[in-house]
Order: structure tokens, then sequence, then C-alpha cells
């Protein structure tokens, strides 16, 4: 037994590491038997992430690995090394791209599951790896390591279909059942499927990739079962086949604990961006994407107590994935005139209140009014925005 994995083989322009693996399981030699297939989400602000920014493993079963090992070779040379150096630059994709640097690994034996602890929380580099078995090719070697170095203790699933060879060609648009997707959604073990609120289709990426769609569940049946479902609808394109991977997804194993500290200052940036300053120095990040993370955070004032979430960026703001209000410092009110109900006003400094309309004067004095949080739980961004590591909070 062993496993094998790749990264780091798409491209904003096509590819997909999915597809290239099931590719190959599919012209694997009769001895050998894949079992286990892995899709691992990795640290989210690599420099060099591919487009996903996933790598992709598979348990492989034979009696002995020479046959095994000389196909990978001749496989790698034919239809994964001609991969490299693949970029496509686009306007709308803010992102710097890396030219594509694919990577595969053998190993006889999981390696330690450090590695990829590392890989989903900072940045790795290639001469950190544990030795495989056998590799090939580069950067990509980082990602697949980590896909079978994690230990898949807390995990769910996405079976993934993709389209002929004929309609990736074509680049003809996406057709899946809607209707039979909206029973899917109804299965409390799937989730991720659409967004209600944006009335959007969650399950097929845009663009020219090979994929239809990926259901996610929590379950192997729930996801397996939901593909079946819609694969086999008239009103769903012919696919080349899916499989079921077990993912990392929904994990928040890219996560720390939870932190929380009172708020100095906000300020709102533009598109509703809010940046938090907090006393304990952390500085939170609420995008305009963030839908209730940013309404919350546009809420916050100097004093409110903040539990929240997030990864570290490199400029050292954390990027808020989840956020809620402790406490919330009270607004603070000068009290009315006892006589015509004017708003007093103080006189100065350390002095007297004094009426603005009957001119009497009252001792120096605040009237505490408690201020209500828009939302009284954690909040997360809108499915559409959250990262795929994320766990949902109604989880
Ligand atoms: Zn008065």
């Amino acid at each position: 037994m062993g496993w094998l994995a790749l990264d780091d083989t798409d491209h904003l322009g096509g590819g997909c590491t999915t597809y290239t693996l099931f590719e190959l399981i599919q012209n694997l030699p009769d001895e050998y038997t894949a079992s286990e297939f892995r899709l691992v989400r990795l640290y989210p602000f690599a420099r060099q992430r591919t487009r996903g920014n996933a790598a992709v493993a598979v348990k492989i079963d034979g009696d002995n690995y020479e046959v095994l090992l000389s196909f990978l070779d001749l496989w790698w040379n034919e239809n994964i090394l001609p991969l490299k150096g693949m970029l496509t630059q686009s306007d709308d994709y803010h992102r710097k791209q890396s030219p594509t640097d694919p990577g595969m690994v053998w190993f006889e034996e999981q390696p330690n599951e450090s590695t990829y602890w590392d890989c989903v929380t900072r940045e790795v580099t290639l001469v950190e790896l544990p030795a495989a078995t056998k590799s090939w090719g580069g950067h990509g070697k980082i990602g697949a390591t980590a896909a079978i170095a994690w230990p898949s203790r807390e995990y769910t699933f996405e079976a993934i279909s993709w389209r002929t060879k004929k309609s990736v060609e074509k680049s003809s648009d996406r057709k899946v059942d809607l209707v039979r997707l909206a029973e899917i959604d109804e299965d409390p073990n799937t989730f991720m499927s659409r967004d209600l609120r944006s009335n959007s289709v969650l399950i097929s990426p845009r663009g020219n990739c090979p994929v239809l769609f990926g259901l996610r569940a929590k379950t192997f049946e729930s996801a397996k079962n939901g593909c079946e479902f819609l694969i086999e609808s008239n009103n769903t394109e012919s696919v080349e086949g899916y499989v079921v991977f077990q993912t990392n997804q929904a994990t928040d194993d890219h996560l720390g604990d939870e932190m929380s500290s009172v708020v100095d200052s906000i300020e709102i940036k533009k598109r509703g961006t809010v940046k938090i300053l907090c006393d304990n120095g952390d500085e939170l990040m609420a995008f305009a994407e963030s839908g209730d993370v940013k309404i919350l955070a546009q809420w916050l004032k100097s004093g409110d107590e903040v539990q929240y979430n997030g990864m570290k960026n490199e400029d050292n703001t954390i990027h808020l994935e989840r956020l809620q209000v402790l406490s919330a410092a009270p607004e603070k009110h000068r009290p009315k005139c006892s006589e015509c109900d004017s708003t007093l006003k103080s006189m100065g400094k350390d002095q007297l209140l004094r009426c603005p309309k009957c001119r009497k004067r009252f001792a120096d004095q605040w009237i505490n009014v408690e201020r209500i949080p828009p939302f009284s739980k954690w909040v997360q961004p809108p499915k559409d925005s959250m990262r795929h590591l994320s766990k949902p909070i109604t989880w």
C-alpha cells in the first residue's frame, strides 16, 4: 500500500488537479486498485497557490510497486509535465498569478501530520518537506505531500464530476439540473450547494475548467447519492465520471483558537470595508464582501468587547472569518432638563450642565443607554465568500 498525490497543475485558463488525478487513475495498470481519494485545501495566503488551492491524493494497493513506478514515470512525462509553466493573467482576477509548477509524490508510508498542519497554516518551502519514496516536479510537491500527511480526523466529502472533453473544448455553459439540486439541498447532510440569499448555485465553478460540479456533504453517502441523482437527470449534461473525495473543507483546520479583545477604534474604508483596531494590538479587517461581519464591524464603537477568528495576512492584519460582540459599551447621553425637557449641555470640562432653553443648572452627569448589536451571536461571511476551509457557524 502507498499514497500518490499531486498539486499545482491548474491555472486560470484551464486545467484542474482533480481531473488530472482522475485521468491518471482511469489509466492505472490493472494490478492496482485506487481508494480513499482526498481533496485537501491548503494555506489560504500561500504565495504560489493555485486557483482552488487544493491538492489531491489517493491510496493505491498492489503487490509490488515496480510496474506502478514505471507507469507513473511515463504518465508524468507525457501527461503532467506538459502542464508546467502555464499561466493565464486576467484583469478581473486581482491576484498575481504564478506559472504552474506541478509536483507529484509517492509515499509508501504516510509522512508525519506536522507537514499537513504547517501547510494549512503557513507558507512552506520545498526544503522543509519530508523525503518521499519517489517524487516528480517542483513546487506542487508541497501541497501533494501535505495531502498525504493530512490525518483526516475531522473531514467532510465532496463528490466531483467532470465534463466531457467535447464540452470542455467548446467551453459551453454548464448544464446541471437545478430542480434536482433544490431537492438535494433539502438533505441536511449536504452543504454549500446554493446561496438562497443571492440566489446563486455554488456547486459549479465558473470559467474554463473540466469540473461540472462539486457537491459537498457531511457524509460519503449524501455526497455520492446526491451526485448520482444529478448526473442521472436528462437536464444535466453528460459527464466523464465522478469521484467522492474526502476533504478538509469546513473543518477550520487553518484557524487557531478564538481571540477576544476590546475595540479601540474603527475605520470605515472604501466600499464599507472596516478596519478594527483592538486594545491587544490586533488589527482586524472586515471586507466589503463579508456581509454580516461587515455590518457588525461597522456598528462597533470604542469599548465594545469582541470575540473573533481569522488568519493573519502578510501585512499583519487579521482577515475576519467570524465575529461576535461579547459586551457592548453603552452610549452616553446628557440628561434632559426637568423643567422644559431640552437636552442639557455641559458648560465646560468639570463644570455644571445647563439647559440651553431655560438656563437652569444641573450637576455634571451622563445617562448610559444600552446599545443592542445587530447580531447577538457569531456572524460569518455569506456562503459565496466563505473559504472552503471555514466551518459554518451553524454547525
Ligand atoms: Zn430647561
